[in-house]
């Protein structure tokens, strides 16, 4: 694999002055005497360790202060902090980035001037805490263009600067917007060269590389920023702190692949990196890499979902005798495609850890799904209305449920004693609510004026395709556990566990087995029941492989995955055709 590494990566001015000040404070320390920094000296674990090792202790207690030496990062600090530093009886070693410094003196000279000031930044990040401080109680952190408009329209004077590593092009476009809204406030842009120059070569780099790693503290505030510049390229984007988040095969997809790091990266974590990814052997571009990037391609547009879907009625006909028309499996497929395209943009975050590559590919064509999926919401509700007004009406609430999936359904004021404000938050909402949309959209709706006279069929059709989607769906999330646990997502392994989960995927399998043989033997089914249990053989293989291999092949096991759903679809239009169907 081809590796380039930035020329900017690595430790900026700041960090390794504030490091300077540190390591000599060690050098001159007399006797057991203690060296505090005020809080972490820089967002970066290992650095923060080495330090440690070398007695430098981490402290936010004021009164562990009096007497010792502390050192204020390169962050900065509020003023009212650094009088109670003094007030602690500490001695203060002063490690302020100079192009901090610099805002402070800015926000401070225009507070003096009864000026209001905006910051584009994080509220909670420790250098906009210390520039708040310069405000007199006349600061607002933002970090949205849209926030601009709720921003009191009749302040007359107005000061706009920007935490020193925000990014670049978030802050012009709230530059742009705030100018309309105040076109007599002063803007200062403080974003310093450093953060600068970083991400105008990310931004350069992205056009001659497969994929970025940035590598840097998780917390760290300029490498989440340096990350996001590259996924704004469309590139697949790996954050990581050491090479130990890497996936070996993972990498193996790409030729060539840039590396940044944030300023608080030392370069010994930068070259260890380095070292890991010229060892990967790039698979080569033979018949197998094609297989597998089309079964992407095929997985990352929904491809198997909407095929799946379609050709689920064909299963109900074939195990109930009721006719199952093209409208149908159409309905069923645009809804199935349009609820997960959806998704994608509700799961972004989690899509972006579990893999990067597919984040990057819905980042890249986002507006064209939108598009496809608004598209694929009007035709599917076309066809239901076809089907007659109780159909349509059935399919609408689905859709509207699907779209309030995750938007708040009791009001926050309203929430005081409840956990629940969205139906996203149900615990283990998403594994049940995919498989109970998907039965109701395949079986109920497609055979609502069959209801009368072949309930029972209907309603073991129904229990046969959720214990289907269910497994399917638990399989799925099984893949995804990393992602969903750090986002916090409501599935069932995220709850549970896997080792539970998968003791539930077994019973559920069990309990597939018994209906299938039970609803052919019982009469409530053709004997297209007994044809689906390798089904239920292909799903519990697909079990151990998930637990065995978890995200080194996600698209293969995907596509092995929805193949099983595929794959008894196909089996059922051979069945309705030997048996006189469509
Ligand atoms: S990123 Fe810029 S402002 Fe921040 S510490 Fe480094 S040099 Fe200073």
């Amino acid at each position: 694999m081809k590796v380039i590494v930035a020329t900017t990566a690595g430790f900026c001015r700041g960090v390794r002055d504030a490091l300077e000040v540190t390591l000599e404070a060690i050098q001159k320390r007399t006797g057991d005497e203690t060296i505090y920094t005020y809080g972490p000296l820089i967002h970066n674990r290992q650095v923060l360790a080495m330090l440690e090792e070398k007695g430098i202790r981490e402290e936010n207690d004021f009164s562990k202060f009096a007497g010792n030496k502390v050192v204020i990062r390169a962050h900065g600090i509020p003023p009212e902090d650094r009088q109670k530093l003094l007030q602690a009886g500490a001695t203060i070693l002063n490690a302020t980035c100079k192009r901090v410094a610099r805002v402070h003196a800015v926000i401070k000279r225009h507070a003096r001037n009864g000026y209001h000031t905006v910051i584009v930044g994080d509220a909670d990040h420790a250098e906009v805490i210390g520039l708040l401080g310069y405000a007199d109680g006349l600061g607002t952190v933002i970090n949205r263009p849209e926030q601009v408009d709720n921003l009191p329209a009749d302040w007359n004077k107005v000061l706009l600067v920007a935490q020193t590593t925000q990014n670049e092009e978030v802050f012009e476009k709230i530059c742009e917007r705030f100018l309309k809204r105040y076109p007599g406030a002063v803007v200062n842009n403080t974003i310093c060269g450093s953060t600068h120059e970083r991400q105008a070569e990310v931004r350069q780099m992205c056009s001659s590389v497969d994929a970025m790693v940035i590598v840097g503290g998780h917390h760290s505030g300029n490498t989440l920023r340096l990350a996001e510049v590259a996924r704004e390229c469309s590139i697949p984007t790996y954050h990581v702190e050491t090479e130990a988040d890497l996936n070996q095969n993972e990498m193996a997809r790409y030729s060539v692949v840039g590396i940044s790091a944030g300023a608080s990266t030392p370069n010994w974590i930068i070259r260890n990196v380095v070292q890991f990814l010229e060892t990967v052997q790039t698979q080569p571009s033979g018949l197998r890499h094609k297989v597998k990037r089309i079964l992407e391609l095929l997985a990352f547009g929904n491809c198997y979902i909407a095929l799946g879907a379609a050709l689920l009625p064909m299963v109900v006909q074939a195990l109930t005798g009721l006719e199952a028309s093209l409208s149908n499996c159409g309905m069923a497929a645009f809804y199935a495609f349009a609820m997960h395209s959806l998704n994608i943009y509700l799961d972004r975050n989690a899509i972006q850890m579990n893999d990067p590559g597919r984040a990057a590919f819905y980042h890249q064509w986002r507006s064209a799904f939108t598009w496809v999926s608004a598209g694929a919401v009007g035709a599917s509700l076309l066809l239901a209305m076809d089907e007659g007004v109780l159909t349509f009406l059935g399919l609408l609430i689905l859709v509207l449920l699907g779209v309030s999936y995750a938007v708040p359904v009791i009001l926050p004021q309203w929430s005081d004693n409840l956990s629940v404000l969205k139906i996203k938050d149900i615990p283990t909402s998403k594994t049940f609510s995919v498989p109970v949309a998907w039965a109701t959209v395949t079986v109920l709706l497609p055979f609502l004026s069959h209801l009368g006279q072949s309930f029972l069929s209907l309603l073991y059709a129904f229990w046969i395709v959720f214990l289907i989607v269910l497994v399917r769906t638990i399989l799925l999330d099984l893949l995804a556990v990393h992602g969903d646990r750090l986002v916090g997502k409501e599935t069932l392994v995220v709850l549970v566990g896997e080792k539970k989960t998968s003791l539930f995927v077994i019973g559920t399998l069990v309990l597939l087995t018994v209906s299938l043989v039970a609803g052919a033997a019982g009469g409530l089914s053709s004997s297209f029941s007994y044809l689906m249990l390798p089904a239920v053989l292909i799903y519990a293989w697909d079990l151990g492989k998930c637990l065995q291999s978890r995200l080194k092949e996600y698209p293969i096991f995907e596509a092995l995955i929805e193949a099983v759903v595929i794959g008894m679809g196909v089996m059922a239009l051979m069945w309705n055709y030997a048996v006189g169907g469509p």
